[in-house]
């Protein structure tokens, strides 16, 4: 059965972009905090980030309107943009770990908050002192691997800027 965004642990992850697979595209899992509660989300990072199928207001058939403009469009959603999503979020829920710690490695911020990450244990970690905290041992243990890393690390940047 497909994963659902939602299941996601909450966090920031880089993924090989399932539909332009030469770049990268960041993601972020969020529980906003509401006056109800909270509000699960799952949106692109940094929040203005465009990826993926794009619908512009040109595509849609001119000579649609109201409901049947709205119908086109909906449409046009199920069919290019849900399989985007269902296969950016099947990316990340095939290994959440390496993608975290992919997005920790490109940008140098903390795959649990997205803060700057300041000194070289956080680095290795890919994860800030603060949310190292509240992390268990067992856990934390899987995104230190300094050396498989850092490496694994500097391959794709690497790649990625030497395109
Ligand atoms: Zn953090």
């Amino acid at each position: 059965m497909a994963t659902s965004a939602l299941d996601l642990p909450e966090g920031y992850y880089a993924i090989r972009d399932p539909h332009t697979p030469d770049l990268f595209s960041y993601w972020r899992r969020h529980d906003a905090k509401t006056r109800r509660g909270t509000r699960p989300e799952f949106t692109a990072w940094p929040p203005k980030a465009r990826t993926g199928p794009i619908l512009y207001k040109a595509d849609v058939p001119a000579d649609l309107h109201g409901r049947a403009r709205a119908e086109w469009v909906n449409t046009w959603y199920g069919k290019h943009r849900a399989p985007y999503t269902a296969a950016v979020v099947d990316t990340i829920a095939s290994d959440p770990i390496a993608a975290g710690r992919r997005f920790a490695a490109l940008t140098v911020r903390c795959c649990q908050c997205g803060r700057a990450l300041r000194d070289a244990l956080s680095k290795a970690y890919g994860i800030g002192p603060d949310c190292r905290e509240g992390i268990p041992a067992e856990i934390l243990a899987l995104y230190f691997t300094p050396r498989v890393g850092r490496a694994h690390a500097d391959h794709e940047a690497g790649k990625a800027a030497s395109r």
